[in-house]
């Protein structure tokens, strides 16, 4: 089903040219961006920029990641398989969450702003996803009653992997994650759970905002 609302379907098609000739490959991703209506996800004074390749802001100082990151991200977090059961840290907009709904069995997302998910809640009974669930709380504590998960993406910056997530990785399992809490640019990389350990993968340069400890 596709949901243009009053955008034309053009503006959206461009977007997903632009992606292409920024080198997503994966056609699933960009089925999945050409059919989750943005602009349902940022302000509606921002609306008619919902299609451009821009980050923009979604209030209580966090933003909406740019649609390059996103589809960078979830081009990473597919990579070679179709993971069944994904964990998202930072809820934000909900915009990841629904473009991974489209393409993963089920999602389980975590916020730590408490008073941003009654919004990301409603926009998704109104766009009718129904495969994820969400939580308020630290994501660096993970979902633990749904864990193994098969993939997990973490949309803000962090000092390193954090430990719970990792244990709540299956075998084989891959976390997509910025890291470097530093500077304001940060290592988008891969880390795939392996029995010898766990190996590394850099793959893009990125801004995120950061992933804070506790909840609000
Ligand atoms: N994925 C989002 C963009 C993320 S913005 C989207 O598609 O719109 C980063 C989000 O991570 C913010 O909403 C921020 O509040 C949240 N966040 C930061 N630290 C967190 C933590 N420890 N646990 C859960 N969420 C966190």
């Amino acid at each position: 089903m596709r949901e243009y609302g009053h955008i034309s379907p053009r503006v959206r098609e461009n977007l997903v040219q632009t992606l292409k000739k920024q080198g997503i490959k994966d056609l699933r991703v960009l089925e999945a961006i050409r059919n989750t209506p943005r602009h349902k996800f940022v302000d509606e004074a921002l609306q008619h920029r919902a299609y451009d390749n821009d980050a923009l802001p979604i209030g209580n100082g966090q933003t909406i990641s740019q649609p390059y990151i996103v589809a960078r991200m979830t081009e990473a977090l597919l990579a070679g398989n179709k993971p069944g059961r994904v964990l998202e840290v930072g809820t934000g907009s909900g915009y990841q969450a629904a473009v991974l709904s489209r393409l993963v069995k089920e999602v389980y997302s975590i916020e730590r702003i408490s008073k941003m998910l009654p919004l990301v809640k409603a926009k998704f009974a109104e766009i009718n996803i129904k495969n994820v669930k969400f939580k308020h709380g630290d994501g660096n504590q993970g979902w633990v009653e749904h864990a193994p998960f098969d993939a997990i993406m973490v949309t803000a910056a962090a000092a390193g992997v954090p430990t719970k997530l990792y244990e709540q990785l299956k075998m084989g399992g891959r976390i997509i994650i910025p890291i470097g809490m530093e500077s304001e640019v940060q290592d988008l990389v891969e880390v795939v759970k392996t029995a010898s350990g766990h190996q590394y993968k850099f793959l893009d340069k990125v801004r995120f905002v950061p992933m804070r400890s506790g909840n609000i």
